[in-house]
């Protein structure tokens, strides 16, 4: 997706060769409009797949879900990271953070994701694919069917996208960074 390469390029900020920062538009301040194009793109790409649910995890991966539920006419359910007294008997899973290089809980309340549900996964960034790798355990205790993942940047060096493909899971990723450092991003997979 042209659009979101060239707003990286505009507004992000390479803060090593493993780490990209998008607060500016895509996970702290949140540009609307690009979230619109993200979601269209994504709804469309996955139009087809007879989705009933879109699934984030809390808070970079939110605003691009919504608007790809919104697009898609289904509901969203984003994943907490910390489990909330309200909430009783969660579904939960361990994750490793990428950014924050420590374990959390992954926790959904039951009932939200259901038996049968053809679930979407959206997320900011693939890295590891730890964080797909939780989703993928919440849904499975939820009986629910992982129909597809769409992810707005992927660093291909990393082993995300293997994970998900030798799974057999639909993967759609609109920006491959081939590599990245102080001289810029090189876009592709590598
Ligand atoms: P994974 O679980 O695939 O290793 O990492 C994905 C998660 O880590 C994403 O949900 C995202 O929040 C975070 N993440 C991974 N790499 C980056 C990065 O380069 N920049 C930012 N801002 N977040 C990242």
């Amino acid at each position: 997706m042209e659009e979101l390469k060239r707003i990286i390029e505009e507004k992000g900020k390479v803060l090593s060769d493993q780490v990209l920062k998008t607060d500016s538009f895509l996970n702290h301040s949140v540009d609307p409009a690009i979230m619109d194009h993200i979601g269209r793109e994504f709804a469309g790409h996955f139009r087809d797949a007879g989705i009933t649910k879109v699934v984030t995890i809390e808070s970079g991966g939110i605003a691009p879900a919504l608007m790809t539920a919104m697009h898609l006419g289904v509901p969203m359910v984003f994943v907490k990271k910390a489990r909330p007294i309200t909430m009783d008997a969660p579904l939960t899973a361990s994750v490793h953070s990428f950014t924050k290089n420590r374990d959390y809980e992954l926790c959904v309340e039951q009932g939200l994701i259901e038996a049968g549900d053809n679930v979407l996964f959206i997320d900011d960034f693939l890295a590891n694919g730890d964080a797909f790798k939780g989703i993928l355990t919440l849904l499975d205790q939820a009986q629910a069917h992982l129909a597809g993942a769409g992810i707005c940047i992927e660093k291909s060096w990393q082993r995300g996208r293997k994970t998900i493909r030798d799974l057999g899971i639909p993967l759609y990723v609109l920006a491959s960074i081939r590599s990245m450092s102080d001289a810029g991003i090189v876009w592709g997979q590598g």
